[in-house]
């Protein structure tokens, strides 16, 4: 972990995080630890506003938050950070966080970054902070991040949540089990409802709430100075049946990623262009350059009569589609589950 100076507090943060430094585990010298250190969060859905929002009021110096997608109605239910007017205007969730998160604290640094994590910027966003937090809903991004983190040889914490149901880990890479040693050893039948997602499964916002709050107490600890209270354990927790569960993960001793390193998801050789996206959608991102929104705008205007746009995104229909484009060359094609469609789609009205 990368080593920082720590943060002499003025008496407006003596105040502001009073009851958390009254708090044994943290005190003064924790909350100054704290006020220096770093992290960037991966997805900023369910569980990643609820760590935001949590780390930002505990005063972390420094948050990157990444998202590939904009804020819809369905969200507002759990993404505690988003309100009726970002679904509205569908701003960027990197976007719409970092405003509401600055209006919460002003002391943090707080970064939103509109983007798909991938295995080409992979490395570039995420190095140059003390941790990784999991906020993503897939598997393939998570073990792209567990790739990802050990090469770059930081701690990540693993969390999920579905229906009822959530999970959390915190990993040290060459100190604790990571995500391959569990998901791709033989501890990965004690991965229930790996397949399941929000969109098939449904979300209980107080599974989210749970399991992100253990993420976020678990990376105060690692922020603080305090990694020896760190549980050690994965977690299982459900909040309609009341089963909670901890198991201790043992390493893999001839693990992919953490023995061998054999980094086949930051390598990039098995992470597709096209990825489901919700119930009935699809992102696709074939070209490796920036889009120019304007100009593709006004090419558009002209075929398509309905162009919205905002600074981020711009939207189209072509019934029965709806197409979502990004400056940074990711379309969302809604209304289809088909890579065939979204491909043609894509290739039509943006372009290679
Ligand atoms: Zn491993």
């Amino acid at each position: 972990m990368l080593s920082t100076t720590d943060i002499e507090m003025n008496p407006g943060q003596r105040e502001k995080y009073s009851r958390q430094i009254l708090f044994a585990g943290l005190g003064e010298a924790g909350q100054e630890k704290l006020l220096a250190s770093s992290a960037v969060l991966v997805g900023c859905g369910a569980l990643g506003t609820v760590v935001a929002n949590l780390l930002i009021r505990s005063g972390i110096g420094r948050l990157r938050i990444i998202d590939r997608d904009f804020v819809e109605v369905s969200n507002l239910q759990r993404q505690t950070l988003f309100e009726e007017s970002d679904a509205s205007q569908s701003l960027p969730k990197a976007i719409a966080a970092e405003r509401r998160l600055r209006a919460i604290n002003s002391d943090p640094k707080i970064e939103g970054v509109v983007a798909d994590l991938a295995p080409q910027n992979a490395s570039d966003l995420l190095d140059g902070f003390q941790l990784i937090l999991d906020g993503t809903d897939n598997f393939e991004t998570r073990l792209l991040v567990n790739d990802a983190a050990i090469a770059l040889d930081l701690p990540w914490i693993y969390a999920a949540a579905v229906g009822s149901y959530g999970l959390t880990m915190t990993i040290r890479p060459a100190q604790t089990a990571c995500l391959a040693c569990l998901l791709e050893g033989e501890d990965g039948s004690k991965i229930a409802g790996a397949e399941a997602t929000c969109d098939t499964a449904g979300i209980l916002n107080a599974a989210a709430g749970v399991v992100a709050s253990m993420e976020a107490a678990e990376a105060l600890k690692l922020l603080a100075g305090k990694p020896e209270a760190l549980h050690g354990r994965l977690i299982s927790c459900d909040v309609w049946s009341g089963k909670f569960q901890s198991l201790r993960v043992a390493r893999n001793p001839s693990c992919r990623a953490c023995v061998r390193r054999e980094f086949d998801f930051l390598e990039g050789d098995v992470q597709p262009h096209i990825t489901m996206c919700g119930r009935d959608s699809v992102q696709i991102h074939e070209r490796g350059r920036k889009l120019d929104l304007g100009d593709l705008g006004r090419r558009l205007s002209a075929t398509s009569p309905e162009v919205r746009s905002n600074d981020f995104l711009l939207r189209f229909g072509v019934p029965p589609y709806e197409i979502t484009v990004f400056a940074d060359g990711r379309a969302i094609i809604k209304g289809t589950q088909d890579p065939a469609i979204a491909r043609s789609l894509y290739a039509r009205y943006i372009g290679a």
